[in-house]
């Protein structure tokens, strides 16, 4: 036997370990399940290169929890390793075996397949055990096997051992504070969290299925008879689809996928990306494309990182852009560093690349699907709207290859793209700046009279509709520099659209100085400001709008980012009354003699308007109200 010290610089490592990794403890089976799968691979390569026997029979690594003496081991049938090794590998923590493999083998298919860059490693076996043991024989010839021990001290003792077969067993002789980890439900947990899809078949227990018995003896019914079997647990799918050709995979294959990653998602994503990428980077991945109808449930399910399909996190946040944070899926790469900050991750060139290539992928896949079932695509746009968006507002680049499949939906529920939408109210629609004006809702029932009155006069009402849409209208104005959006309810929709010909009106000047202090009386306050416009008499009397400016700039202040204008600190409410001048109810009002019917008319034309935009409230409503059925009785 002989006994050393593990080379640390810190007088004892283990505290540190696990004071630092406290909330994370279930990482060390991520750990010491992936070194094994190193391991298995490790073997693997050098069995084709011959440097060690050829792989024959089992590779599979064991999970083997004994609950009687509270030990937790992990089996592997790999490469191993011997005394030197350890005391290589194990005793010199500061020193990566990965990063020397890796050196030596540089450009092998291994240099894919070796994960380690976690920075943790085997030591983070001492989050929960108190003691741990590494029986370990090399698959190389000569070699004998070996046991290593500690205790958690930096001392360790290293000894020769009996071992059947070659690979390594790493055995935790579980703390008392961490007895969870000897349960079958709570490893389980952990192994399909990390290890569902690691690339080395992993057994952990076994499970039993009720199968045709193998006699052939039948029952009274005349059916065949069952029996119990028992076969090993299999943990994970060692080729996980992401990891095949696309080429050969169908739809289902994607949709089956789709399920076991989000068990609790009963609705079927719109679509997927195949991503597979190997210069100048190594990305793979699918990314699925939920339906976002229901705004509020985007981040249920979220994208899984992998590193050589591992489990990293769910947390991709500055990984890939915001946006596509919405999308579902698994991404895989190694050139993700793992065990860096997040803030530094946001500056790395690696992943910035990744994040562009991935907005690209999805763009490029949405064009495509629009190009060739124009049909399907538009019926789909409700989902796509909110992600093709919210794209569009925080990616530049996204934003220009969205134009060319970006549609506008009008009240009808018909899609147009711009080019189509100028061509068909270029004309009709154009202000005397020259701008096309497209008016539009957000809310097609509570502006229901505004939506009509501009549809009666033939213009196009679009749909645009969401908390990001005031952004959104700017966004598309800066895409799209011939248009401008003016919400319906922004103005009488006379003045939606600014000419330079004025209707005649029935008041003179004189007549409309007289008639705005007894309509602005009419309003509470000073929030309303009294303007007249001459339209048809059958247009409402007094209409109530908010300037499309200060009602961007208020609802952009209250989604965030309020594109600048926030000096102007919180703004009030604001609007505008329009007096058609060419009502009879105005005039009504004009020519009215008795002072006190005068102002009562106003107030009823004002209350009536200011009931129509919910701006009526209070003692107010109760007074119109009571005053309503008093006429009726
Ligand atoms: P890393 O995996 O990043 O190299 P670890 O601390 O996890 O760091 O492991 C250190 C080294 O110990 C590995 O590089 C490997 O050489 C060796 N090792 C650990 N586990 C095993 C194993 N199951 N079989 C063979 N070698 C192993
Ligand atoms: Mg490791």
């Amino acid at each position: 036997m002989q006994t050393g010290n593990i080379n640390v610089q810190t007088e004892n490592i283990f505290p540190i370990i696990k004071k630092f990794l406290y909330s994370d403890h279930e990482i060390f089976l991520r750990e010491l399940v992936s070194n094994a799968v190193d391991a298995t691979q490790k073997r693997i390569t050098l069995g084709k290169l011959g440097e060690v026997n050829a792989v024959e029979g089992n590779t599979s690594i064991e999970v083997i929890r004994d609950e009687t003496n509270k030990t937790l081991t992990i089996r592997d049938r790999g490469i191993g390793m011997t005394e030197d090794e350890v005391n290589k590998y194990i005793n010199q923590i500061a020193f990566s075996g990965a990063t020397e493999f890796l050196d030596k083998y540089k450009g092998e298919e291994a240099k894919t397949a070796i994960i380690g860059h976690f920075g943790l490693g085997f030591y983070s076996a001492f989050m929960v055990a108190k003691h741990v043991d590494i029986i370990t024989w090399s698959q190389r010839e000569g070699s004998e096997p070996v046991k290593w021990s500690c205790d958690g001290s930096p001392e360790y003792t290293i000894d020769k051992v009996e071992k059947d077969e070659r690979g390594t067993d790493i055995v935790l002789h579980i703390a008392d504070d961490s007895e969870e980890f000897l349960t079958d439900e709570r490893i389980q947990g952990i192994l399909n969290k990390y290890c569902k899809f690691m690339p080395v078949e992993i057994i952990h227990g076994t499970q039993t299925e009720m199968v045709d018995d193998p006699t052939g003896e039948k029952d009274e019914e005349g059916n065949v008879k069952k029996t119990e079997k028992v076969s090993p647990r299999i943990v994970n799918e060692a080729s996980p689809l992401w990891s095949k050709a696309p080429a050969d995979l169908k739809d289902e294959d994607y949709q089956k996928f789709y399920r076991d990653l989000y068990p609790m998602n009963f609705e079927d994503p719109l679509f997927h990306i195949h991503l597979n990428v190997d210069f100048p980077f190594n990305l793979t991945g699918i990314l699925y494309f939920p339906q976002l109808k229901k705004e509020m449930e985007l981040r249920r399910d979220k994208i899984h990182l992998y590193s050589n399909q591992v489990f990293i996190t769910d947390n991709v946040e500055n990984i890939v852009p915001d946006f596509l944070t919405l999308l579902h899926g698994v991404i895989d790469s190694p050139d993700i560093p793992l065990n860096v900050s997040r803030s530094y991750l946001q500056e790395d060139a690696n992943v910035k690349k990744i994040s562009g290539h991935i907005s690209k992928k999805v763009s490029d896949k949405l064009n495509a699907m629009f190009k060739k079932d124009r049909e399907t695509f538009a019926s789909q746009w409700d989902d796509l709207r909110i992600f093709v968006e919210y794209g569009m507002l925080t990616d530049e680049k996204f934003m220009d290859r969205a134009k060319k499949f970006m549609l506008f939906k009008d009240t009808d529920g018909t899609c147009h793209t711009h080019e189509e939408l100028i061509a068909l109210v270029g004309e009709t629609q154009k202000d005397k700046n020259g701008k096309v004006i497209l008016p539009y809702t957000a809310d097609a029932k509570a502006q229901h009279s505004f939506v009509s009155a501009a549809k009666e006069r033939g213009y196009q009402v679009l749909v645009m509709e969401g908390p990001l849409a005031a952004h959104m209208v700017q966004k598309l104005e800066e895409a799209y520099p011939d248009v401008q959006f003016k919400r319906v309810d922004s103005d009488v929709a006379d003045n939606l659209i600014e000419s330079d010909e004025a209707a005649e009106s029935t008041l003179d000047e004189k007549q409309e100085e007289a008639l705005k202090p007894v309509i602005e009386g009419a309003f509470p306050g000073d929030a309303y400001k009294v303007k007249f416009t001459a339209m048809s008499p059958t247009a409402a009397p007094l209409t109530i709008t908010r300037s499309e400016f200060m009602r961007r700039m208020k609802e952009q202040q209250a989604v965030g980012g309020g594109g600048g204008f926030q000096m102007f600190g919180a703004m009030p409410d604001n609007y505008d009354v329009t007096v058609n001048s060419n009502h009879p109810i105005v005039q009504k009002i004009l020519t009215e003699k008795n002072e006190e019917v005068k102002q009562k008319l106003a107030k009823r034309a004002g209350d009536l308007a200011r009931l129509s935009q919910g701006l009526l409230e209070g003692e107010e409503l109760t007074a119109f109200i009571a005053e309503g059925y008093g006429e009726l009785s």
